[in-house]
This record gives C-alpha cells, sequence and structure tokens, in this order.
C-alpha cells in the first residue's frame, strides 16, 4: 500500500517540477512514507528522523516531511520534533505537496491531514519505484469501513472509497504496454470494492475480469480479502481465468471465535473453515496464505492453541505473525485491557513462527517433481546464471536460465526445495 501512494507523491512532485534521487545526501527534500499499523513501524520512523538529524545540521535548507498514516496520527507530535519535521501530509493529501513544499521553502511548518471520502487518486499516473519492470501495484480502492478492534486504518487513511473501474483498467493497460507482466491490485478488503455510476454497479468480481481479459500474458493477483466478504462468485472467477493467480491472502487473525468476535472481525472459525474449503473445492490447486495476531487482550492458552489448530488445518502456504500492538483510539484500546504480557506474546509468537515454517517447509516440498509456469522476475540473487521468478501460487522458484529474459514465462519442473524456494529447471 505504501509503496503504491510513494509512486502517486513521487508523480505529483515530477509534474511540479521535482526529481527524485538515489542520493539521500543530494536531496533538498527527503519524505518518508510512514506506517502506524504497529508500534514498531511507529518507533522505526522516529529512527530514522534521528538519523537524518546530522543531514539538516549539514544542509539548513533541506526540508523533511513525514507522509502517510504517522502524520495523521501524530501531526503535533512531529511539529514539535527538534524543529526537524517541516511538512506534515496525511494520506489523503497528497495533491496539496507541491504548495506545502513551497510553503516549507518560505520557512513555515506547512501541514494537511484532512481526510477526504472522495480522493482515490484516479488519475494520477504512479511513476513507478520498483526495479524489476515485470511486476506492480496497483491501488483499486482506499480507506477502510470495518473497525477491527485493534486496528488503526480507518482512522488514519480514512472511510473506504472505490476508484473507477475505467482508470484502473486504463493504468493496468499501460503497465502491460510498458512490459509488465504481473499487477496486484490492492485495497485493504478488495471483496468490498464498489464503484456505482448511472445506475450501473461494478463489484470486484467484475473488475477482476475486465482487468484479466486484457491479456491472458498478464498476471493477476490481489489483496487482502476478507473472510467475512469472499464469496462463491469471486472463488469462481478465479478459477474461471488461468491468468488469474491462483493465491488467496486471507487473514485469519485468531482461531478462537471469541478472539474474534472481541476483534470485530465479524465471522467465526466454522466461517472461515467454511471459505477454506469452498476455495479447495473451487480452486483445487490455490495457495492460501494468511496474518494471524497472537497476545490480543484476554487471550488464553486456550485461545492460542486454537489460533495453532486452526493454521495446522489450513495448512497455510505462508503467514506474516504478529504481536497485538495497541493502538490508541481504536475501541480495543479504549474497550479491553492488553492483558497478555509482552513475554507471553514473545512465547506465543515463537510458537506461531515454528508451526508456520513446519507448514511452509511441508507445501514446499509437496511441489517437489511438479511442473510450474513461472514468471520471470531477473536473476536470482545468488548467482547470475540462475533466474528467479514466482509461480501463480506466489511461490519463488530459482533455476539455470540462460538465454531467457526477465519478463517471459517459462516451465520449470520442481526438483529441490529450501525453506524459502522452489529449485528446479526449466523444461
Ligand atoms: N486490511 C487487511 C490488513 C491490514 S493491516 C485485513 O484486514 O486483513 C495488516 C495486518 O496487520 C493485519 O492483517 C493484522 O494481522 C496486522 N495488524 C493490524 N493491526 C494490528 C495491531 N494493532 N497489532 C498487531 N497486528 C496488527
Ligand atoms: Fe484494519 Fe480490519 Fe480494515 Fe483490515 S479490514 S484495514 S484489519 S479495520
Amino acid at each position: 500500500m505504501n509503496v503504491a501512494d510513494s509512486e502517486v507523491v513521487v508523480s505529483i512532485l515530477s509534474d511540479a517540477g521535482y526529481e527524485p534521487t538515489d542520493d539521500i545526501g543530494n536531496a533538498g527534500l527527503i519524505l518518508i512514507n510512514t506506517c502506524s499499523i504497529r508500534d514498531n513501524a511507529e518507533q522505526r520512523i522516529w529512527g530514522r528522523l534521528k538519523a537524518i538529524s546530522y543531514l539538516k545540521k549539514r544542509k539548513r535548507d533541506l526540508k523533511v516531511g513525514i507522509i502517510g498514516c504517522m502524520a495523521e496520527r501524530l501531526k503535533e507530535k512531529l511539529l514539535e520534533t527538534d524543529k526537524l519535521v517541516d511538512i506534515v501530509v496525511g494520506p489523503d493529501g497528497y495533491r496539496s505537496l507541491p504548495a506545502l513544499v513551497t510553503e516549507a521553502e518560505a520557512g513555515h511548518k506547512a501541514v494537511n491531514v484532512l481526510l477526504s471520502r472522495e480522493e482515490t487518486y484516479a488519475d494520477i499516473s504512479p511513476v513507478r519505484m520498483d526495479k524489476n519492470g515485470v511486476s506492480s501495484f496497483v491501488s483499486i480502492m482506499r480507506g477502510c469501513n470495518n473497525m477491527c478492534s485493534y486496528c488503526v486504518v480507518p482512522y488514519v487513511r480514512g472511510a473506504e472509497r472505490s476508484r473507477n473501474p475505467e482508470s484502473i483498467l486504463g493504468e493496468v493497460k499501460e503497465l502491460f504496454n510498458n512490459g509488465y507482466r504481473e499487477v496486484t491490485l490492492l485495497g485493504q478488503n478488495v471483496d468490498s470494492y464498489n464503484w456505482e455510476s448511472n445506475g450501473k454497479i461494478v463489484r470486484f468480481s467484475e473488475l477482476l475480469e475486465r482487468v484479466a481479459v486484457i491479456s491472458p500474458l498478464l498476471r493477476v493477483r490481489f489483496s487482502t480479502s476478507h473472510p467475512k466478504d469472499i464469496s462463491d462468485e469471486l472463488l469462481y472467477m478465479i478459477a474461471k481465468h488461468e491468468n488469474i493467480c491462483k493465491h488467496i491472502h486471507l487473514p485469519a487473525q485468531s482461531g478462537s471465535s471469541r478472539i474474534l468476535n472481541l476483534m470485530n472481525r465479524e465471522y467465526t472459525r466454522e466461517w472461515y473453515m467454511d471459505r477454506v474449503n469452498a476455495i479447495h473445492k473451487i480452486i483445487p490447486e490455490c495457495s492460501l496464505s494468511t496474518d494471524m495476531i497472537t497476545g490480543f487482550c484476554t487471550e488464553t492458552e486456550k485461545d492460542h492453541k486454537d489460533s495453532l489448530s486452526l493454521m495446522e488445518w489450513a495448512g497455510f502456504d505462508f503467514a506474516y505473525m504478529f504481536k497485538y500492538s495497541e493502538r490508541p483510539g481504536t475501541k480495543a484500546a479504549r474497550k479491553y485491557i492488553d492483558d497478555v504480557s509482552e513475554e507471553i506474546k514473545s512465547e506465543r509468537l515463537r510458537e506461531m513462527i515454528d508451526l508456520q515454517s513446519r507448514l511452509s517447509a511441508k507445501s514446499k516440498k509437496n511441489d517437489r517433481g511438479k511442473t510450474y509456469e513461472v514468471l520471470i522476475e531477473g536473476y536470482s540473487k545468488r548467482s547470475n546464471e540462475h533466474l528467479s521468478g514466482r509461480t501463480s501460487q506466489n511461490k519463488v522458484v530459482v533455476f539455470p536460465g540462460i538465454g531467457l529474459k526477465k519478463g517471459e514465462y517459462v516451465k520449470v519442473l520442481i526438483e529441490r526445495t529450501t525453506s524459502a524456494t522452489l529449485i528446479g529447471k526449466s523444461i
């Protein structure tokens, strides 16, 4: 999400005559795009600001801006930081950046943290910051209307808005014409994508199909699906088009219905299991990943075991796992006590990570002897004689490949696996 936002910001500032640089020492303006989802994400930014302060001492006219979620949440605190921060702009204020930079250059503090009900930056062509030129992100909606009790997103990114499908299709076509072969459609809850115009409604499955038919050579991914909203209709659409990737990121957060209820996720363990069964039935070759939170308010050892058993049952191919981090202003912070000790959170997280390592290794081992179509993304990190790419299921594959180029598809027979990678040969 933040990469996509940074690309919008670079586009807006480029149109105003600014140029991005890879050399921070050379920059006249440093903007830090921030995330507030967990406390450690914010702590890293405070650390980064400290590191930048020495640049500012050397170069008096250097301007520093904090943009994104943390700007929204901590405006005052940021402006008080040793006069280090000149510009503070929330996720819906990026269009005003050129004017705010000018204001900062005139010696004033420049702030815009207004949230909007309409802003989707639909007409802005993001300047691609990725290095591979093969896969890219396309934002299809902003904000979130769900009120998961632990989550700060609705407060810092505002209400959910869907982006005009025509502008999404235009952006994807342009990417394809520029050589890109994979797009990931991004939203906090893509299943609730909903565009209404002249009495006609476009929902996510229709949007997905319209993106998929742009070219069979274009792979389409999407993230994130919410278990309460993922429908059979969408699953049939994924099954219908070969180039819609067979991978679903379906964050469970917990395997305990009691905790899910406190989290306000609006589904139970049984509902989640039903959705996973539907995925296996409708898209048998689909891989599955998840997000999990350990140590949410009142989580008992039994609740924790329920999370582990759900993970084991689902056999996730991949998981992002987090310790619960209380975010000021959320419902959980206001109503519940963050009563699981740091020690127990860490212990439970370790147990979860150990389990997931086993599940990931098992999932990769199952791929041995199978042949997958791989989209080549470039050379492997270790050697220039090996190429690296991904399967439709989003698993990384490394294989020797002379004469093949990034952006091409190749069939690879999987011969070996490591904890993170499938290793094979092209056939
Ligand atoms: N909209 C997506 C995820 C957005 S945030 C969804 O609903 O799935 C990405 C992940 O961060 C979440 O899935 C959750 O696992 C984690 N997360 C969010 N708030 C958190 C908090 N307060 N503490 C720990 N993890 C959190
Ligand atoms: Fe946060 Fe829930 Fe919205 Fe995801 S769906 S962004 S976890 S409130």
